[in-house]
């Protein structure tokens, strides 16, 4: 799908050797989570004597013959809209702050459990007490950043900006 041109008006998608894949279906599915999605089916239907053909159409175990079959393609429709939605937003300016500030609370707050409190193996075993042995990790190292903030006087910054690296 990410290989081929896609015409949204007229609802169709457009292969390597130019071919049109029109839609012919439509299927509603239920994972096993119970989330319920639509999946479009989209065929093209001039695969014969294409010279892409081996590594456009993939075997998985399939009986019939590989110069017998023709490209399918299952799109859910609503799944890619918000992927576009999501990848417009990580790739912002507004998006770029907030990632790179995501990696440096991330990794900040492990280099500092690990490295600065040297708190390397749990003492305990057995899950409730490894989730204990968390929680009071994480309350010390909460109180931790707590106190080097009100020291600094930042209290209420959540987040370091620095959009001159992204303009
Ligand atoms: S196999 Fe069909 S869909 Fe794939 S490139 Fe060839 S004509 Fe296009």
């Amino acid at each position: 799908i990410d290989n081929m041109d896609y015409d949204e008006k007229n609802d169709y998608y457009i292969c390597k050797n130019s071919k049109k894949l029109f839609a012919n279906k439509i299927i509603n599915r239920k994972s096993k989570t119970g989330y319920k999605s639509e999946i479009t089916c989209y065929t093209c239907e001039e695969c014969h004597d294409c010279q892409y053909k081996s590594s456009c159409i993939k075997e998985n175990n399939s009986k019939i013959f590989l110069e017998n079959r023709t490209k399918n393609l299952q799109v859910s429709k609503l799944f890619h809209e918000k992927r576009k939605e999501n990848l417009k937003r990580i790739i912002s300016p507004e998006g770029c702050e907030l990632r790179m500030n995501r990696s440096i609370q991330a990794e900040g707050a492990l280099a500092q459990v690990k490295q600065n409190m040297k708190f390397r193996r749990f003492l305990s075993r057995g899950k409730e007490n490894v989730i204990s042995e968390c929680i009071i990790v994480a309350i010390a190292h909460n109180i931790s950043r707590l106190h080097n903030k009100i020291v600094k006087n930042k209290r209420g910054i959540y987040l370091i900006f620095v959009m001159h690296k992204f303009t």
